[in-house]
């Protein structure tokens, strides 16, 4: 088998506590686009239309004039971004200038790696060639089954399973002259029992990586069925210890596709900026952001709007290197000697 079995983070972890306040997020995680051309039953997107509009969910493209001033405000920071994932509410591939945002993006020199989450059903062997052209350095792909069944079963889809894996096959073989890493993921309720292997053995020799990750409740306004518990995170990895400083808006930032920054991989909230009006750089060194990590440092977490009750703290990967709780009062003392040393 070509491809080893690991899950899609990097093990090879800083202590945040030794680090914070950060000059630059590790991470950026960015919306091309809130449309998605499959509705997988544990996903924002299958709830009802006229929910999602009371939400104020829209299904737009990102701008791409507005991926123009991201780059362009990124090199305010002082050091490159590690890490930049496309990824969020919707599928990147719906979007048909998503290549040349990737192009914009890492042509900014301030992007260290750019990689992209996608179901692959919209790859053609074209916009495989598009994409090893792109500057991207890797993909994820998520699965929702083995056979045409379970996707209907999964997300309502009616697909070719035969031609996504001649799609991800001739992916893999093309990328084979670049440097380009495949990841390839599926989630464990979309395996029959049994299935793990042949999961494993379809996939083993057309990905760099491939993993049997963990379903867990991620949407306040979806109703998940009992098979779907929040025992661990994504990764299937129980907290050894609960956590209350949540680390999420020490080390990254999220970019919605109406260009609204989030603190965390929550997709909606709170809301700490928008990057037409206020450049990233400044929305990472703003008050609003400030103010979170402060609060959350003095163990105020359930009075900060939507953290209280929030649906994605659990499904952070608990590595000891980002937990906050023992060193709060340090990291608050370092926090507040940089604001002022801004000021
Ligand atoms: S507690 Fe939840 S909503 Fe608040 S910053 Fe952390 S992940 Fe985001």
């Amino acid at each position: 088998m070509a491809a080893i079995i690991k899950a899609n983070y990097d093990t090879n972890r800083t202590y945040l506590r030794d680090v914070i306040p950060l000059g630059a997020p590790y991470s950026i995680s960015l919306e091309v686009t809130r449309v998605c051309n499959i509705r997988c039953n544990y996903c924002f997107q299958s709830i009802d239309g006229s929910k999602k509009k009371e939400l104020g969910f829209e299904a737009r493209h990102i701008d791409l004039k507005l991926i123009e001033t991201l780059a362009e405000q990124l090199k305010k920071f002082p050091n490159k971004i590690k890490s930049m994932r496309i990824c969020g509410m919707g599928e990147p591939l719906a979007n048909p200038q998503f290549e040349q945002i990737m192009n914009i993006l890492k042509s900014s020199g301030k992007v260290e790696d750019i990689s992209f989450f996608t179901n692959a059903l919209l790859l053609t062997h074209e916009r495989t060639q598009n994409l090893l052209n792109s500057g991207m350095d890797r993909m994820l792909i998520s699965l929702q089954g083995l056979n045409a069944e379970k996707y209907k079963e999964v997300c309502g889809a009616d697909i070719s399973f035969e031609k996504l894996i001649n799609e991800i096959k001739y992916f893999y073989d093309m990328s084979r002259s670049t440097n380009v890493k495949l990841h390839i993921k599926i989630a464990d309720i979309s395996l029959k029992e049994g299935e793990d292997k042949k999961f494993i053995d379809l996939f083993g020799n057309m990905a760099d990586e491939v993993f049997i990750g963990t379903t867990v409740p991620m949407f306040k306004s979806v109703e998940y069925s009992n098979k779907i518990m929040q025992k661990s995170n994504q990764y299937g990895v129980e907290p050894e210890n609960e956590f209350e400083v949540c680390p999420q808006p020490f080390y990254m930032l999220h970019v919605q596709a109406n260009g609204d920054v989030n603190p965390c991989c929550d997709y909606f909230k709170p809301v700490v900026g928008n990057i037409i009006d206020t450049s990233i750089y400044d929305i990472w060194n703003g008050d609003r952001l400030y103010e979170i990590r402060r609060m959350l440092l003095e163990f105020k977490r359930k009075a900060i709007d939507y953290c209280a009750d929030c649906p994605s703290k659990n499904l952070i990967v608990h590595h000891k290197e980002e937990h906050l709780d023992d060193c709060a009062n340090e990291v608050l003392a370092n926090i507040k000697k940089a604001k002022i040393s801004n000021v």
